[in-house]
């Protein structure tokens, strides 16, 4: 599963780090590859097992964008698949119906996961970019309870 967090194809440059040439420099007509060579069977690869062409933004990360990051908690996440479907960026991961981490090279840190997450406590919360996860998993808030009627 490591390597599905961590694949050396994604994130392999810094969005806009290299010289790059310009949207109006681009010739008329030019084809942008998404993967290289046939890519005739890739829908049916998982993301980490396709051949990325270089200017597909899987192979760019936009992390130094982020101020703050989602961290999860795995002993209280029910699997539901909600911040998988709510995300807009693609950078929740999950297989075989369960959640098992974020791609931090592609989340933008723009809490929605958090936001849509229905566990109590979330299992989804928001941490400053410089906060490390095992920090930020011993902060975790306790269950809150019901308001008494
Ligand atoms: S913070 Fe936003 S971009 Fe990052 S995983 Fe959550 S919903 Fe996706
Ligand atoms: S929304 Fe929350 S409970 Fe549902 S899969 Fe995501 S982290 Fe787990």
């Amino acid at each position: 599963m490591s390597n599905v967090l961590s694949s050396d194809k994604r994130g392999a440059r810094e969005l806009g780090a290299e010289k790059k040439v310009g949207w109006d420099e681009v010739t008329h007509g030019v084809a942008l590859f998404s993967f290289e060579n046939d890519a005739t069977d890739t829908a049916s690869l998982r993301p980490e097992e396709r051949s990325y062409a270089d200017f597909n933004s899987y192979t760019a990360t936009v992390a130094s964008w982020r101020v703050a990051k989602p961290v999860y908690n795995r002993d209280i996440c029910i699997d539901c698949q909600n911040c998988w479907v709510w995300c807009p960026d693609t950078s929740i991961i999950s297989r075989d119906k369960q959640m098992i981490g974020i791609d931090y090279d592609h989340c933008k840190g723009c809490g929605v996961c958090v936001e849509v997450c229905p566990t109590n406590p979330k299992s989804l919360l928001m941490f400053g970019e410089a906060v490390a996860s095992d920090d930020a998993l011993a902060q975790w808030p306790e269950k809150k309870k019901k308001d008494a009627k």
